[in-house]
């Protein structure tokens, strides 16, 4: 069977890792002018000229971005399966319909509002009471487009700073983690849910998943799997889903989701019996699934912009290093690091370990390392 994948990065790029094993082949297509999967066919195609003969080359089509057209996935449909469906994309693609879905599913968010001027952002922030957060709605990602606002009075700046002719204007959430869940659907609806991942950020960009996340209350993880499955059936869904999550003392309350593989899951390549990409392959494919047990606690640690000491880092038994084929560029993923232990306590000595080694990684703070 040949998969083609659209977008050829490295998500493209693990998914292939995963797929070959199960005698899959692949031919990506580019859209963006520097694909860098590596592996496969590649179709460079920046002007859209060469969809036919992509098509003509695959046996179904799955994507690793969300931002390309939602008309180009469903021309493509009409005549491959594309899984997951277009109107995830479409969802996806713009805040408002994504928060509404949300809504209707009975899955908490934010309050918000709609603002198409600075005075309308005024007035919203003023009704849901600062602070509150402006988002682009569409096009925005990894806190892009984006400005909180302290008080009403910002609302100029933060208009003129974002610069859409639309926003979401959000009730600030006082969560005491961000958190992910990442679920599959197979083709006959079998669904199966990946242990919550705690994630840490810095300057907008994932830096450590922790999975399972430590400290949850199954009844957290319940709630996550309620909310991500009413997704997965309401869009008869087939591939991986990734919601993320603020957890908050009063539970979760959903952010975004993403209609594909995550940074967040790539613990699962090690941490798991079967990796989000093996299991997004097996989906898309009409395989059943595999099982999404974790084989033990791991911590994903990305290496963002300079690879740093890697030999030094293929000494530490416990670390397993993916690179992506990419150039250094200042906040550009290149690749990560998965470290495994038996206890969070081991965990948190192996992370900080392998960090030493990887210039400009933000000390490890999570729940782990914040009871001191
Ligand atoms: P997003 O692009 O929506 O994923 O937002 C990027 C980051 O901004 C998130 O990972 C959060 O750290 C923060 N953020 C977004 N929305 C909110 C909110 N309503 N309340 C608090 N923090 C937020």
């Amino acid at each position: 069977m040949r998969i083609g994948v659209l977008g050829a990065g490295q998500l493209g790029r693990m998914l292939a890792l995963a797929g070959y094993p199960l005698a899959k082949d692949f031919v990506f297509y580019d859209m963006s002018g520097s694909p860098s999967a590596g592996l496969g066919e590649t179709i460079v195609d920046r002007d859209g000229k060469y969809l036919d003969d992509f098509l003509s080359r695959v046996d179904r089509v799955t994507y690793e971005f969300e931002h390309l057209p939602v008309e180009v996935a469903e021309e493509l449909a009409k005549h491959k399966p594309v899984h997951p469906c277009p109107r995830a994309l479409q969802v996806c693609q713009n805040r408002v319909a994504e928060k509404t879905l949300f809504g209707q599913l009975g899955i908490p968010t934010p309050e918000w509002k709609v603002a198409d001027s600075a005075d309308s952002l005024k007035a919203a922030a003023e009704e849901l009471g600062c602070p509150v957060v402006a988002k682009s709605i569409t096009e925005g990602y990894d806190g892009k487009g984006q400005a909180v606002l302290k008080s009403p009075d910002q609302a100029d700046d933060a208009w003129d700073m974002i610069g859409h002719p639309q926003v979401i204007v959000e009730k600030f959430v006082n969560f005491s983690r961000e958190v992910s869940i990442i679920a599959v659907r197979a083709e006959d609806g079998d669904v199966a849910f990946y242990p919550i991942a705690e994630n840490t950020h810095h300057e907008g960009i994932l830096r450590y998943s922790i999975a399972p996340a430590p400290g949850l209350q199954a009844h957290v993880q319940k709630d996550a799997e309620r909310y991500i499955k009413a997704l997965l059936n309401e869009l008869n869904y087939v591939g991986v889903l990734t919601l993320e999550l603020f957890e908050t003392p009063e539970g979760l309350v959903a952010n975004e989701m993403a209609p594909r593989v995550h940074n967040s899951g790539h613990w699962s390549i090690e941490g798991a019996m079967t990796s989000q990409f093996e299991n997004h392959i097996r989906a898309v494919s009409g395989h059943p699934l595999g099982s999404v047990e974790p084989r033990g606690l791991s911590c994903m640690i990305n290496i963002i912009g300079e690879h740093g000491d890697i030999e030094r880092i293929l000494e530490l038994p416990y670390a397993h290093v993916h690179l992506y084929n990419k150039g250094e560029r200042a906040g550009r993923k290149l690749g990560h690091v998965n470290i495994l232990a038996d206890s969070y306590k081991e965990l948190v000595w192996r992370v900080r370990t392998c960090a030493q080694f990887l210039p400009g990684c933000p000390e490890f703070k999570s729940s782990l390392t914040a009871k001191g």
